[in-house]
């Protein structure tokens, strides 16, 4: 199993549109940018996205990415699902997971697309070739429904949060208890008052009860100064749990 974050990025992504803080002016300076939210899941010659970002044409395109096998959507927020159109035209045919609630909501935006969809209900477990897949419930309001993903295969276990605040039912927290790989939810720094996301000081102490062996926060926004002690995530940053075993795994 090969995990690339491919878009760290919150809604706006950074640099900001006709922001000149800091962080999006560095951003600009330097070349750099947070890409909205997707992830991409390699395993068996399978590609797997989980979330369908607006910037999804340009992230496959670096990525090297010509087909895509399957998609999950978290919720139906604009940076999660808008970008299935990039790849829709070119390829037809790709399997959509989520929840009943999820695609509902989701459709309303799609009228014109055709596309396959599967409902699975959070905390029944698929398999996605060889991988154990399952989607829990977060809490990311004002939305009815929101998940996030739990992924079993290589020995090794990834959560993914999703979109949510810190008030993630106790359920949910005892499916990603343990795992090798946490990639988590932390829209801001410390401080910072949020009702539908977490701050860095919420993502930290989440991660903490969850014991989770190694943890990478994403859905950034340009709110955290360029030099920081916190363990951002970056675009295309990719874990390769197939090359290496945990014990001697180069954790960047
Ligand atoms: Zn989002
Ligand atoms: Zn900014
Ligand atoms: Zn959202």
């Amino acid at each position: 199993m090969i995990i690339t974050l491919l878009g760290t990025g919150d809604s706006p992504g950074t640099p900001v549109i006709g922001c000149h803080c800091k962080t999006c002016e560095d951003a600009r300076k330097n070349g750099w940018e947070r890409k909205r939210f997707s992830i991409l899941v390699q395993h068996n010659g399978k590609n797997m996205l989980i979330d369908t970002s607006p910037d999804l044409r340009k992230q496959l395109l670096l990525k090297g990415v010509e087909k895509v096998d399957a998609v999950i959507w978290t919720h139906s927020h604009y940076d999660h699902f808008a970008g299935f159109g990039e790849f829709y035209r070119v390829q037809k045919n790709v399997i959509v997971y989520s929840s009943p609630e999820v695609h509902e909501d989701i459709a309303r935006f799609m009228f014109f697309m055709k596309y396959k969809t599967v409902e699975v209900e959070p905390y029944k477990s698929f398999d996605f070739y060889g991988l154990k897949i399952t989607l829990i419930d977060v809490n990311h309001p004002p939305l009815r429904r929101a998940h996030g993903v739990v992924i079993e295969g290589d020995n090794v276990k990834v959560s993914i949060t999703g979109d949510t605040n810190k008030d993630i039912p106790k359920t949910s927290m005892e499916f990603m208890e343990n795992s090798d790989l946490l990639i988590i939810d932390a829209i801001a720094p410390e401080g910072y008052k949020l009702k539908k996301h977490m701050n860095a000081g919420d993502a930290l102490r989440v991660s903490k009860k969850l014991k989770a062996k190694k943890v990478v926060f994403t859905h950034i926004g340009h709110f955290y100064p360029v030099k920081n002690n916190y363990p951002l995530g970056y675009d295309f940053q990719t874990f390769d749990f197939k090359k290496v075993t945990l014990n001697d795994f180069m954790w960047d």
